[in-house]
C-alpha cells in the first residue's frame, strides 16, 4: 500500500461531452513510476497537447474544470475522471481524450472506477509521494469557504473530506458528508454520486449552447419540487456525496496524493481551485513525504492511507 500504483493495462470507453454533446473517446494507460496523471488531447489520431494533471495547467472552471496548455488546446470536465483515479489510489497513468472534453458518461465517477478496476491496478516499485497538511489553509468567497489543514494523530483515515451544501429546494435542503478516505469506501459511498442540476439553468445552458450532452442520463435534474430522474436517487444524500467526489478531482491537481482534513461549505471549481492554489503557494503549511519515510520511522508515526482495493489484485 505504500508504492505508487499504475494501470495493469490499458482501457478505453467512449462516451457523449457534457457541454459539447460529441461522441469522445477515452483512453487510459499505464505510465511509469513518477509520471503522475497526464491528459492528452487527440483529434483525429494526432497528438495536439500533453496536459499534466497539475493546478497551474487549469484554464476554467466556471461549469467544470478545465485543464489546458492554451487556450485552444485544453481538455474540459477532468474532475470525475481525476476522482476516481484518486479514489482508487492510482498515481501514475496517461489519459487519451480523443476531444474537447472528457466524456460525462453517467454523471458520475463510477463507470471510471469500473474501467480502473477492468483494467486491474498494479503495485510499482517506487514509493508513494504524499503532501502531508501540517497547518491550515482557508479560502473563502462570501458565504463559500473551504479549508484543509492537518490529521489529527487519533484519526483513523489519511483524508478525511466534509462537505456542507444548502439549497433552498425541499429534495436539497442543508446537507453534509463525511468522507473517510478508503479506496472500498470511495467506490461504494462516493464513486456512484451523479452531479446535478436545476431545470432552468440547464434550459439557461442550452440556450447558450451549452450542457448540449446533459440529459437525464448523466445528471440529476430537478424542478421547483421534485426530481425529474424516474429512478430517483441513489444515496438520500446523493448531492452532497457528489460534492465530496467534485473535490477530491479538483484536489488530485495538488499532483500528491494528500494526508489532511478537508472541509468544504457551498464550494464548486473555483473556490476548490483556489484552496488548492493557495496550499502550493504556502509551502509552511505542508510537506512533502515519501512512504519509505514513515516506514523507516524517519517520521513521526501517522495513520497510513487505506488502499486494500489493488493489493488483492496482484
Ligand atoms: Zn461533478
Amino acid at each position: 500500500m505504500f508504492f505508487q500504483r499504475t494501470l495493469k493495462k490499458e482501457i478505453s470507453c467512449v462516451g457523449i461531452g457534457l457541454h459539447s454533446g460529441i461522441r469522445v473517446k477515452l483512453v487510459m494507460k499505464p505510465a511509469p513510476a513518477g509520471h503522475g496523471l497526464r491528459l492528452q488531447r487527440v483529434d483525429r489520431g494526432r497528438v495536439r497537447a500533453e496536459i499534466p494533471a497539475l493546478s497551474d495547467y487549469v484554464v476554467d472552471t466556471s461549469l467544470a474544470t478545465t485543464l489546458g496548455i492554451d487556450e485552444k488546446n485544453t481538455i474540459g470536465t477532468v474532475e470525475h475522471l481525476l476522482s476516481a483515479f484518486s479514489g482508487l489510489g492510482v498515481d501514475n497513468a496517461l489519459i487519451e481524450v480523443h476531444g474537447p472534453e472528457v466524456p460525462i458518461m453517467d454523471g458520475s465517477a463510477n463507470p471510471f472506477v469500473y474501467l480502473i478496476k477492468t483494467a486491474g491496478i498494479k503495485r510499482q516499485v517506487e514509493p508513494k509521494r504524499y503532501l502531508r497538511m501540517t497547518g491550515t489553509v482557508t479560502v473563502s468567497d462570501g458565504d463559500k469557504w473551504a479549508r484543509l489543514g492537518p490529521q489529527p494523530p487519533s484519526s483513523d483515515t489519511s483524508l478525511s473530506i466534509i462537505s456542507h451544501i444548502s439549497f433552498d429546494h425541499p429534495l436539497i435542503g442543508s446537507q453534509s458528508f463525511h468522507f473517510s478516505f478508503s479506496d472500498v469506501v470511495y467506490d461504494r459511498q462516493i464513486s456512484r454520486a451523479r452531479t446535478f442540476g436545476f431545470l432552468h439553468e440547464v434550459e439557461w445552458m442550452k440556450s447558450r449552447n451549452l450542457a448540449l450532452g446533459g440529459s437525464l442520463d448523466n445528471a440529476i435534474v430537478l424542478d421547483e419540487y421534485s426530481i425529474l430522474n424516474d429512478s430517483g436517487l441513489r444515496f438520500p444524500d446523493e448531492f452532497a456525496r457528489h460534492k465530496v467526489l467534485d473535490c477530491f478531482g479538483d484536489v488530485t491537481l495538488l499532483g500528491m496524493p494528500l494526508i489532511g482534513v478537508l472541509e468544504a461549505n457551498k464550494t464548486g471549481h473555483a473556490l476548490n481551485h483556489k484552496l488548492v492554489q493557495a496550499v502550493l503557494a504556502n509551502a509552511e503549511a505542508w510537506e512533502p513525504v515519501t512512504a519509505a519515510e514513515w516506514a523507516d520511522g524517519t517520521l513521526p508515526p501517522f495513520t497510513v492511507p487505506r488502499l486494500v482495493m489493488g493489493e488483492s489484485l496482484f
